[in-house]
């Protein structure tokens, strides 16, 4: 789960990072009266859960109430990559000097918190990785130590920091580890990090994404989820347990287990088809979530072929047919469906979906060879 900017600083704020003192806006008179209040220019940044905003438009300087106002009009509405914008933070211009970034991540093959610091800041990270990764420093975290203060003012000297500056990126750093390590965070950023014309150093950009599977020992955080940024597909299979991820193709693919739907999705690519989704039921799905995920990719009007692969260890064959039957009940389609099931159960569910003319197929390669065929045929058609 993603957070805001404005949320990721407030959290900032807990650890002792330096934010500006900004706050939230929802109509362009409430971003007046935020810039009257905080006095002298501000920033107008809109609230979306996308990188790239300042280039796309959606952060723009105001040195008036007035001016705040109209700016804040212009904005809040705007669509940037797809995503409206519906919140606007109004902080207290900052006098940049110089944009450093700052970041945490979790690197999985050295199985350690991964410190990434670099003097281009301001811009993609990733485009520096490309470009220049000379650039960018890292360093790993020992779990057991954490991050200590030499470790960090190390990095602050690679980054060209000048002495002066260091005990106090060395704080900002260790703040940002503890954040991420107390929020069960699986990145935390800061870019920029902006030494200003006084000298400061400020964070004048927050990112945090939340790990979803600690999220229950969080409700603080979890209540920070803003569901104006979800689409009712996602939205409905975060509440059903499903992992889903919507694609470009035409075949929608229902599977127990990621591996095996990311399998599933290669044959069916294999065969000439591109998938509309990836989705995971998980193991031992009940008729009610397999309802709830046929309804998910069935609500994709791109969707021409639905290509079910259960392999049923805990998860049974009759239930799962009895899932789509349920669907089907209530979700009235044409939309051709191909079936492989195997394993437990498999028997009686081939038996109660053979009842509902479903397309079975016995192995991997039938069944995607019949689904991308169903959507050919489909796709002619319609
Ligand atoms: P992003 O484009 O979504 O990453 O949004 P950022 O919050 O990082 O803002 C993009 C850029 O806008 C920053 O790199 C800064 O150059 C600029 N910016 C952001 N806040 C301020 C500010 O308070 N004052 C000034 N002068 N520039 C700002
Ligand atoms: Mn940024």
């Amino acid at each position: 789960m993603k957070l805001q900017e404005f949320q990721a600083k407030r959290i900032f704020g807990q650890y002792k990072i330096p934010v500006p003192q900004g706050e939230v806006a929802e109509t362009p008179e409430e971003a007046r009266d935020i810039a009257k209040r905080l006095g002298g220019p501000v920033v107008v940044k809109s609230q979306v859960l996308v990188g790239g905003r300042g280039k796309a438009g959606g952060i723009k300087l105001a040195r008036t109430p007035d001016e705040a106002e109209q700016v804040a009009a212009r904005i809040l509405g705007m669509d940037i990559k797809g995503l409206t914008v519906r919140k606007v933070l109004i902080d207290p211009a900052a006098d940049i000097k110089t944009e450093l970034y700052l970041g945490m991540v979790l690197d999985r093959a050295r199985r350690r918190v991964v410190v990434m610091a670099s003097s281009a800041g301001g811009m993609d990270i990733e485009e520096v990785a490309a470009t220049t990764p000379e650039k960018i420093i890292t360093v790993a975290v020992d779990p057991c130590l954490g991050l200590r203060e030499y470790q960090a003012r190390n990095i602050g000297v690679n980054i060209g920091l000048p002495r002066e500056l260091l005990g106090k990126f060395a704080q900002i750093c260790q703040g940002l580890y503890n954040c991420y390590m107390e929020t069960d965070a699986s990145l935390a950023e800061i870019n920029p990090l902006a030494i200003l014309g006084d000298g400061a150093l400020m964070a004048l950009d927050g990112k945090i994404v939340l790990d979803d599977s600690a999220l229950f020992r969080h409700p603080d955080l979890a209540a920070m989820r803003d569901e104006d940024e979800e689409t009712p597909e996602e939205r409905e299979a975060r509440l059903n347990g499903l992992s889903y991820v919507k694609l470009d193709g035409q075949i929608g693919c229902m599977v127990n287990g990621a591996g095996l739907a990311m399998a599933t999705m290669d044959i069916i690519k294999l065969y000439g088809g591109e998938p509309a989704n990836f989705l995971d039921v998980g193991g031992g799905a009940k008729a009610d979530k397999v309802a709830a995920a046929l309804r998910i990719i069935l609500s994709d009007p791109n969707v021409k072929a639905v290509m079910f692969n259960i392999f049923g260890g805990i998860t049974r064959g009759d239930e799962v047919a009895h899932g789509i039957l349920q669907a089907l009940d209530e979700v009235k389609t044409d939309v051709p469906m191909v079936v492989r099931l195997v394993g437990t159960n498999a028997e009686e569910g081939r038996a109660i979906l053979a009842s509902a003319k479903m397309a079975t197929a016995e192995t991997l390669a039938e069944a995607a060879e019949k689904a991308v065929a169903a959507a050919r045929a489909e796709g002619r058609a319609a």
